[in-house]
């Protein structure tokens, strides 16, 4: 499994937005974002650049969404081509497919404080998926899933830990979180609604369908 191991707030000024890809960090007056001096695209020239074509319009939608969500172009195709294949609005339904991620809905529920931190406690093994070890980010929920915690007091410690630090999380109307168990279930579908970044996903399907 790859992973982007360069400077994050780099992603967040090159798509001009906070992706929150470092967790409490993205809070704070740190961030580069929120200092005038910093917030401006990456690079020497970052600051010079002119008026963006339609396919650069299109193509940093695209890469938002793919930088939020912390996949690679392959995995993104994919997860287009499956859009592309159900009913509805192919936008909205990727969006949604992504918003299925065990890894997003690990940091939704205040398991990690970032995407990025959701993945490396999937994969190392803390997260169970309906009782059984869940390794794989990537993985789909499905209503009725429940996500739990490692019985290891090592892996409850750590997540006690991440709850404890950023305090209760506000989860979204398709989860439901115990905070006494360590208990996460998925009680609904995701919507548009649940997307928490601007984005205007038809530029996305007029960059993909071409
Ligand atoms: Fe860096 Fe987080 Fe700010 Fe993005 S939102 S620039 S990752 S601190």
């Amino acid at each position: 499994m790859g992973r982007y191991l360069g400077p994050k707030c780099r992603l967040c000024r090159r798509e001009g937005i906070k992706l929150m890809l470092k967790g409490a960090r993205c809070e704070t007056a740190k961030c580069p974002m929120e200092r005038q001096w910093r917030n401006f695209p990456p690079g020497v020239h970052g600051w010079r650049r002119g008026r963006r074509s339609e396919y650069s319009d299109r193509l940093r939608e695209k890469q938002k969404v793919k930088r939020y969500y912390g996949v690679f172009e392959k995995q993104f195709r994919r997860y287009f081509q499956e859009a592309d294949r159900l009913k509805g609005n192919t936008g909205e339904v990727l969006l949604t497919l992504l918003e299925h991620r065990l890894d997003n809905v690990v940091c939704k529920v205040g398991f990690a404080p970032s995407r990025a931190a959701a993945r490396q406690t999937v994969s190392q093994g803390h997260i169970y998926l309906n009782g059984r070890p869940a390794r794989v980010p990537g993985r789909a929920v499905k209503v009725g899933d429940r996500i739990t915690v490692k019985p290891g007091e090592k892996s409850q410690k750590l997540i006690r830990a991440h709850l404890e630090e950023y305090g209760e999380p506000h989860v979204q109307d398709w989860l439901r979180l115990d905070m006494t168990n360590l208990t996460a279930d998925v009680v609904g579908e995701p919507t548009r609604e649940d997307v928490m970044i601007p984005v205007e996903e038809q530029l996305i399907v007029e960059l993909c369908s071409q």
